[in-house]
């Protein structure tokens, strides 16, 4: 899994780095850590929560993904054909005091309405299954070649 910005489509590079610098201009230091992941580590991540520790772990072991204990084993994604697989998804944490800052819905919710802002889809509007950190191209479909 990777977390540099690099691998992410031309579409939405620019966009994370906007987004970044925004953030940083209303006080908010932004962390991406997780851009692009390969379709084996996203099967991985589906299986988590879903499945017992040893499949997930073999799955992980697959995917070239270290192992997690079962305390970790709960749901991380609801797909199994993620934006992430096509550089058009990004997870991101607020950070402060070098911290990350997972608890906190207000830092969270500023941090997506500057995605908003941007045109962007925030998870953390979905009604479903709340993904605060993950932040994905609008119509990303249209820019995937899914197969
Ligand atoms: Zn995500």
């Amino acid at each position: 899994m990777k977390k540099d910005l690099e691998c992410l489509h031309t579409e939405l590079k620019e966009k994370a780095r906007q987004f970044i610098k925004i953030c940083k201009t209303i006080g908010i230091e932004v962390l991406i850590y997780n851009t692009c992941r390969t379709l084996l580590e996203q099967e991985a991540l589906f299986l988590q929560g879903r499945a017992d520790i040893e499949t997930v772990n073999r799955a992980r072991q697959k995917a070239g993904l270290p192992p997690i204990s079962p305390k970790e084993n709960v749901i991380v994604t609801y797909t199994k054909l993620s934006p992430h697989c096509f550089g058009l998804a990004f997870d991101f944490v607020p950070v402060k005091d070098g911290k990350p800052v997972w608890n906190d819905l207000v830092l969270w919710e500023k941090c997506g309405s500057v995605a908003e802002k941007l045109d962007l889809v925030w998870g953390g509007r979905w009604k479903n299954f709340k993904d605060y950190p993950h932040v994905e191209l609008k119509d990303w479909k249209k820019f995937a070649k899914v197969v």
